[in-house]
């Protein structure tokens, strides 16, 4: 007999330890079992398993409580491998979470261990050939001599009916067969392309890294906009390849994935495998069970893609490495480069970071030598980087131009137009107005589960929340004093949208957003659409500024730089100069030079003034100047603790409670506590912590002290503790 220590489906962290069971069988550490819990039958993950020579009743006698058989085994091999399990391990400490919230972060939705096996699976129905002889009717015959000669076809494909198929399995000389299908969510016919003649900038960082092949490093590429990093990835990978090791290369979201899977698919064809979020999880099954039966030898995803079970990897690469979408925002909350690393130390392979516009965490690492660093500063062909204007709105209100566009800006896209190339404008929020103002009283309609504004999208005629995504009809009237004098105010890509179709008869707009995108292959489509010249303006929000190569986009323009200038946050510069340079390096791509012009209130401000020179050092020497001063990353690490609840009096008191704890066991000060931005959201009020530390090792055995008070017991406040926060709202 044995006893098995099973942990449970429930992601809370009350139910973060393991419950015993009893199994007749050895069941390997990682399978999953059906077991009988609190009187319901769930599924569970088999944690550990070892033999007993006690019988039951003796077992129950010495440990004083009853014990239970499982129900049954699901999986007779484990769904991860030793590497994964051991990452599991290692990602629950390094976060303090629940370690089967970690396997749920892990395996796609059907091998969670909340499912049983097999949900995702989908057949295809075939005919196979099996005896000719002499049947009924002169159709079957025909039919028959058919199914001779192709021995295998797909039932729905067949030029023969299902009825005339069914008679001939009755007559025994044919029979079906059910194979497992596996979704190719790529259905395009792909045309394979060449490895192209890399320019000497290219070759140079490729041998860099090649001769280095086999053991464990990360290295930057820091190359400028269209320096042509993807080629580089392609022939590195290629080389891994031939070296029968497999890649793993990351790309921060969907928006982004189109074009590097495309570029992936012409390179590799079927060797590939992609993983993200839009796959349907039929899909996504289906792709994870390609690489784990070793028939993949690329896998191109985002963040989730950094767990694919692929064995024997010989290259890592994260594309815009800087980007805050490898930080995932829920428990887990990890950074994907830490994943990243720890499977390039277990594979002893190369971690590559690739960006125009690194992180200072990355950037400085490579300056000081932790990192080797492989510059690419010069665009392919020598086309130069485009020229960036800044256009002072303060003086065009002064000139009385009320209007989004400034004079300038019209005249640029006007005239880019007229020479038929493309313009991308760059404006962050969606929506059309920002939000409902009562002229009245001057409230303004608010969520009534969180402390924002409401957004008002005109295609849906709703005020939504784009927080908790509650959302409301479009009302004429004010909630609060009920005048009809409501006027929406601000602007949002929806707006923009329409106000170009005004402006410019020759525009054909495209909007790309998160609400344009949101369909299934919605971003392909777009960006299909775009680059076929069936559109000339794409008006988007950040999603725009991220790898996007289209050769005809001549102009960009920043709507209003100064939204993302503002955000109260630490980084706010930081993602302010990689937003404006990413999205200025989708101009003048191709052969003809490419203008941005950029729209602020702010034209002397340093960030913008490094982006017009496109100059990243200049912008990483002063910006960590600023970091140095008030000992935010890279100077030191930060850790939040974040106290929500319903309760308003609770969550400011634990948190009271937790600060003092905090100083009592720490050397370090703590900050706060302090209400959230978002003070209530889905209606729980929040309040927040801050820790600065040059080392956060020495916080976790107190932190987690905290975390588990707090969260492994029922109480009325939780605890989320964050070792790296990337948004403070
Ligand atoms: P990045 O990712 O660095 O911004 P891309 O990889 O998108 O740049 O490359 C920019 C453009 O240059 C692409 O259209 C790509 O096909 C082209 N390109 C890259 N390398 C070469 C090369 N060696 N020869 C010719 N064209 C190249
Ligand atoms: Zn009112
Ligand atoms: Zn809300």
């Amino acid at each position: 007999m044995y006893i098995l220590k099973v942990l449970v489906e429930y992601a809370n962290q009350s139910l973060d330890t393991t419950f015993d069971y009893l199994s007749n069988q050895y069941v390997e550490t990682g399978c999953r079992v059906e077991i009988s819990f609190r009187h319901r039958s769930i599924v569970g993950y088999v944690e550990m398993c070892s033999e007993t020579s006690l019988t039951q009743d003796e077992l129950e006698k010495s440990q004083g409580f009853k014990y239970q058989y499982i129900k049954s085994v699901i999986d007779q091999k484990p769904l991860l491998n030793k590497e994964l399990l051991q990452l599991a391990d290692y990602l629950a400490k390094l976060t303090l979470s629940p370690k089967i919230a970690v396997l749920q972060a892990m395996l796609p939705i059907q091998l969670k261990p909340n499912s049983t096996q097999g949900s995702g699976i989908r057949y295809e129905k075939y005919a196979v050939f099996k005896q000719d002889k002499l049947v009924k009717t002169v159709k079957q015959q025909e039919a028959l001599a058919y199914m001779k000669e192709h021995k295998k076809v797909k039932v729905k494909d067949s030029p023969y009916s299902k009825a005339i198929l069914d008679k001939l399995v009755e007559q025994t000389v044919i029979e079906y067969i059910q194979e497992e299908v596996k979704r190719d969510p790529f259905q395009d016919d792909i045309e394979m392309s060449q490895a192209l003649k890399l320019s000497d900038d290219q070759q140079k960082v490729l041998f860099h890294i090649s001769q280095k092949l086999g053991t464990y490093f990360t290295c930057l590429i820091h190359g400028v906009t269209g320096s042509g990093k993807t080629e580089v990835y392609l022939q590195l990978a290629s080389q891994v390849i031939e070296r029968q090791q497999s890649v793993l290369m990351m790309v921060p979201e969907i928006a982004l994935t189109p074009m590097m899977v495309t570029a992936f698919k012409q390179r590799f064809g079927k060797k590939v495998a992609i993983i993200h979020s839009k796959l349907s999880s039929g899909e996504r099954y289906d792709e994870y069970r390609r690489i784990e039966e070793g028939q993949v030898m690329v896998v191109v995803g985002a963040r989730s893609a950094v767990f694919a079970p692929l064995k024997n990897i010989g290259l890592i690469i994260m594309d815009e490495e800087h980007d805050a979408s490898y930080k995932q925002e829920s428990t887990p909350r990890y950074l994907t480069s830490q994943v990243a690393r720890k499977r390039a130390l277990y594979h002893h392979c190369p971690l590559v970071l690739g960006s125009a516009t690194p992180s200072l965490e990355t950037y400085s690492r490579a300056l000081k030598g932790v990192y080797d660093l492989c510059e690419l500063p010069h665009r392919i062909n020598q086309n130069p980087l485009p020229e960036v204007e800044l256009i002072d709105m303060a003086q065009e209100i002064r000139k009385h131009n009320y209007s989004l566009f400034s004079s300038k800006m019209k005249t640029a896209i006007q005239s880019c137009l007229e020479k038929g190339e493309q313009v991308v404008l760059l404006l962050n929020k969606r929506g059309y107005a920002s939000y409902m103002r009562c002229l009245d009283c001057g409230e303004v309609v608010k969520c009534p589960h969180c402390d924002v504004t409401l957004t008002y999208h005109k295609a849906t005629q709703r005020l939504t929340c784009h927080y908790c995504d509650y959302s409301m009809p479009v009302s004429h009237t004010c909630p609060h004093c009920h005048s009809k004098q409501v006027k929406m105010v601000g602007y949002g890509t929806e707006k923009i949208e329409e106000q170009i179709s005004q402006l410019f008869p020759l525009a054909r707009v495209l909007r790309y957003d998160v609400d344009t995108t949101r369909k299934k292959n919605g971003h392909h489509r777009l960006l299909k659409e775009f680059e076929e010249n069936k559109a000339n303006v794409l008006v988007g929000t950040q999603m725009i500024a991220k790898g996007l190569d289209f050769p005809n986009v001549t102009f960009v323009g920043v709507l209003n730089a100064d939204i993302s200038l503002n955000i109260p946050d630490f980084r706010a510069n930081e993602r302010t100069y990689q937003l404006l340079e990413q999205v200025s390096g989708r101009s003048g791509r191709g052969s003809k030079q490419g203008t941005v012009m950029i729209q602020t209130y702010n034209p002397e401000h340093f960030v913008l003034q490094c982006v017009k020179e496109h100059d990243y050092q200049k912008f990483y020497q002063k910006e960590m100047k600023i970091r140095k001063l008030s000992h935010y990353p890279p100077f030191a690490h930060l850790v939040t603790l974040t106290i929500e609840g319903k309760d308003e009096n609770e969550v400011k008191q634990s948190s009271q409670r937790i600060k003092t704890y905090l100083e009592k066991e720490l050397t370090e000060t703590v900050l706060g506590p302090a209400p959230c931005m978002i003070y209530r959201m889905s209606d729980e009020y929040r309040m927040r912590l801050m820790i600065k530390t040059t080392k956060s090792q020495m916080l976790y055995p107190v932190l987690s002290r905290v975390n588990d008070f707090y969260n492994k017991n029922k109480r009325k406040v939780r605890v989320i503790c964050d070792f790296n926060p990337y948004t403070m709202l």
